[in-house]
């Protein structure tokens, strides 16, 4: 997969060796290309345009250390977006209900979706030990029940008894009775497929959903029909609430299209990838990796996230000083330190720069996990300038008012305050050198 992006990438982004800033003028080729590459990858337009427009205004605004060229630089750059646009992390399936929990598969005829139900089969089953029954609810192609029997044999999973003068819906309730009776942990119900959407099959998909309330209603899709497979699953998700994508015969696509426009024109994340047509090629979808696979230059990006880290390291020093001589701290102070601390490791991370933090517990400089000072930032991002310099003048009708600018409670603001109030006293301890002391007030 990927084969042709890959080889268009390397090239493009060779072209920047030796430039010593990142301008508009020397990305303009740059970015043409990349815009070309992934049309050609047959990416979707709207996304393609979309990506070019955020790697251009990052790029633009990208710090080059020193020790950094700007294409290496920018190759960081379109690494992250190509991430992000196919959804940052793996997503798993969401199977945490009253079992059986139901997966409904759907998707047109031919796409895969016998298949990868025996594969995810084998897969739920070998690698996370549950119990899974499978049932064909296609009652239009006889041939199809048995294919789904003869997959569910061949990986050792029960397979639900059905006949095509059944109703499916019928079939899909006997099956989850079956499956609750028999203790199975997951339902996954193979559908009809056509040719192209229709009516009657939209109307059939939806009529299972309604009766099953599935935990899981995957699109299985063929990658290689490339941004086709974006709009169809488009128009499904439009008829039908989909929890997620698998893509299939990702080894026969060497373009990638499919992969990068799903995310961004369903809105719904990839799970898995099909890779091959026995029952273990299927491989839950990692965007980071497949992002590094499609530049090719996993080298140059962890090269760039070191020097990156080790410029936040140079930054957590000098933040370290600051706090060191402790004057004018107020809480516009307070919020960028917690943005900063929560770029490298979060309070730990800090506090280790400090003289004599050696001997403070784990769970003291823990204290401040990294959900916490998310919502810490929106509460200090709520209040005026005014308030920031001034905390004393926060008062009942303004905690209220910054509560709801920032979506917490205003027990969580009367919280923040006190933080940083004790934190301001800290400083002036700190000052005074007493470290030790200063944190076990914290403390209290
Ligand atoms: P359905 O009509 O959607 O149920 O599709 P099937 O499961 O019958 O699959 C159609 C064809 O695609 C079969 O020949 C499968 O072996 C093949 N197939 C499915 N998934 C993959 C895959 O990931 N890679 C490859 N190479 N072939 C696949």
């Amino acid at each position: 997969m990927f084969d042709s992006l890959q080889e268009r990438f390397g090239e493009v982004l060779k072209g920047l060796r030796g430039q010593a800033r990142l301008t508009e003028d020397n990305i303009k080729d740059t970015l043409r290309e990349v815009r070309m590459a992934l049309l050609e990858a047959d990416v979707a337009l709207p996304v393609v345009r979309g990506f070019v427009e955020r790697v251009r205004e990052r790029a633009l605004g990208a710090d080059v250390t020193k020790s950094l060229t700007p294409g290496q630089v920018l190759i960081k750059i379109v690494n992250d977006e190509l991430t992000a646009l196919m959804g940052e992390s793996n997503e798993g399936l969401a199977l945490n209900v009253q079992p059986p929990a139901v997966i409904l598969m759907a998707g047109l005829q031919g796409s895969g979706k016998t298949t990868t139900t025996g594969k995810l089969a084998r897969f739920l089953k070998e690698r996370q030990g549950k119990k899974v029954m499978v049932v064909s609810t296609d009652v239009y192609r006889p041939a199809a029940i048995d294919q789904l029997e003869s997959v569910a044999k061949d990986v050792g999973v029960d397979c639900f008894p059905s006949t095509s003068d059944q109703q499916p819906t019928a079939i899909a309730e006997g099956a989850v009775a079956a499956a609750k009776k028999q203790f199975k942990d997951v339902l996954i119900v193979d559908t009809a497929g056509r040719l192209a959407i229709d009516e009657a099959m939209m109307a059939e998909i939806q009529a299972l959903e309604a009766s099953l309330s599935p935990a899981e209603t995957l699109f299985v899709v063929d990658s290689m029909t490339g941004q086709d497979a974006a709009k169809t699953a488009k128009a499904f998700h439009d008829a039908l609430p989909l929890t997620g994508v698998i893509l299939t015969k990702a080894d026969g696509d060497a373009r990638g299209g499919a992969a990068l426009s799903i995310r961004e024109v369903t809105g719904k994340p990839i799970k898995f990838l099909g890779t091959g047509e026995r029952s273990t090629a299927l491989e839950p979808f990692h965007p980071d990796r497949v992002a590094s696979r499609i530049l090719g230059m996993g080298d140059v990006v962890s090269l760039v996230e070191e020097v990156q880290q080790k410029v936040d390291h140079q930054q957590a020093e000098k933040l370290a000083k600051k706090l060191k001589k402790g004057k004018g701290f107020d809480l516009t102070d307070f919020r960028d330190q917690l943005k900063q601390m929560s770029q490298f490791g979060g309070m730990a991370g800090l506090m280790d720069k400090l003289p004599g933090m050696g001997q403070v517990p784990d769970q003291v400089k823990n204290q401040v996990n990294d959900k916490e000072v998310v919502k810490l930032i929106a509460i200090v991002d709520s209040m005026t300038p005014m308030e920031r310099a001034h905390p004393q003048i926060i008062k009942g009708s303004r905690r209220k008012r910054i509560a709801m600018g920032s979506g917490t409670q205003v027990q969580d603001v009367n919280k923040l305050l006190k933080q940083f109030t004790q934190m301001q006293k800290m400083m002036k301890k700190m000052k005074g050198g007493n470290m030790a002391k200063a944190m076990r007030q914290m403390q209290g």
